[in-house]
């Protein structure tokens, strides 16, 4: 059984001039101990889902479809337990530190809180607990008793990654985790995610626009456009051999590594994903799509056989040329 799944999540928020469908149809599953990687534009929809999952949104959003850690819908839980699988079931790490800290506690005091609430050990135990967790994730350990503000932007952001763990939660969800950081100090946070994973065997969905991270870190890649998941699969083949012109377009945006002729030459794309309040008929991507057919300003096709273990939502894939 997958320790999160997302069937068919529809997510709605109320704008100021009408709906917003932010999140429209996605089916997602990860497996204990496996990683999935959430690609994408801004706008896409992948901040929306890492907070439907623990049902963060905003009181006036309607979200429809389901979405069940370890087999139970998070929308059916009463708050206690809500509260609980917050901490033990699921944990998000957001990107900017700065604000998910609260400034006027020192930090080994914020882990041993989460712990005392959320655990059954002894004060005791939670703040040796707190110091483990604030010495794995490389925080030197006369550093327990600062305030947020006495920390660089990398250590915040590894306290907010042991902050998650205080309670081993069997998925944690990343994102854009390393976004706000500089590029020295991006590695060194990737590289702590990592290992904590394969160690705590975490069920990881990381989040991110940058494509290259993605392929390193997780098994599995998710590329969403508009709102949808437009193309899934084993991330070296997503990234290396992309069948969705959207997939294709992002890969491309990055210089491959020791190539200094694809360094000079990025290829972009033009223009911006579409306002998920007005969407364009047919394909959301046709308007910025280089293949583009007549039919695709018409028909918005679903997720389709794209190779083994693959899965892609275009016209021009599977089907049409097999
Ligand atoms: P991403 O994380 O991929 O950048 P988001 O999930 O943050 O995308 O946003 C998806 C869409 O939902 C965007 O168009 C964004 O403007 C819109 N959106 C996000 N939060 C709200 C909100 N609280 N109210 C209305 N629209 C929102
Ligand atoms: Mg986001």
């Amino acid at each position: 059984m997958s320790v999160l799944e997302l069937r068919d999540l529809h997510v709605t928020y109320r704008g100021e001039r009408g709906d917003v469908p932010a999140v429209r149809g996605v089916n997602l599953a990860l497996e204990a101990g496996d990683t999935l990687g959430l690609a994408g534009e801004s706008g896409c929809g992948k901040s929306t889902i890492a907070g439907a999952v623990l049902r963060l949104l905003p009181k006036e959003t309607t979200i429809a479809g389901q979405v069940l850690l370890d087999g139970e819908d998070v929308y059916a839980m009463k708050p206690g337990r809500l509260r609980a699988a917050r901490w033990t079931s699921a944990a998000i790490v957001f990107q900017g530190a700065l604000h998910s800290l609260n400034p006027v506690k020192r930090i080994g005091w914020q882990i041993e809180e989460a712990v005392l609430l959320h655990t059954k050990v002894s004060g005791k135990a939670a703040r040796s607990r707190a110091q483990d967790l604030l010495v794995r994730v490389g925080i030197p350990a006369d550093r327990l008793d600062h305030y947020p503000h006495q920390l660089s932007g990398g250590q915040r952001q590894r306290v907010l990654i042991a902050l998650a763990l205080a309670c081993d939660p069997k998925v944690l969800i990343a994102d854009e985790p390393t976004t706000a950081l500089d590029v020295m100090v991006q590695a060194q946070v990737l590289a702590l995610l990592e290992e904590l994973q394969r160690e705590k065997e975490l069920a990881l969905l990381f989040i991110t626009h940058d494509l290259s991270v993605l392929t390193s870190t997780c098994r599995r890649l998710a590329v969403m456009y508009a709102g949808r998941v437009v193309e899934e699969g084993p991330s070296e083949l997503v990234f290396t051999d992309p069948q969705h012109p959207y997939s294709r377009a992002l890969a491309a945006a990055f210089p491959t590594i020791g190539d200094p002729a694809s360094r000079m030459q990025p290829q972009g794309l033009a223009g911006d994903p579409p306002d998920p309040a007005a969407l364009p008929s047919g394909c959301p991507f046709h308007l910025r799509c280089a293949v583009a057919t007549p039919e695709c300003t018409t028909v918005d096709v679903a997720l389709r056989d794209a190779g083994p273990s693959r899965r892609a939502a275009c016209v021009l894939v599977g089907g049409a040329h097999d």
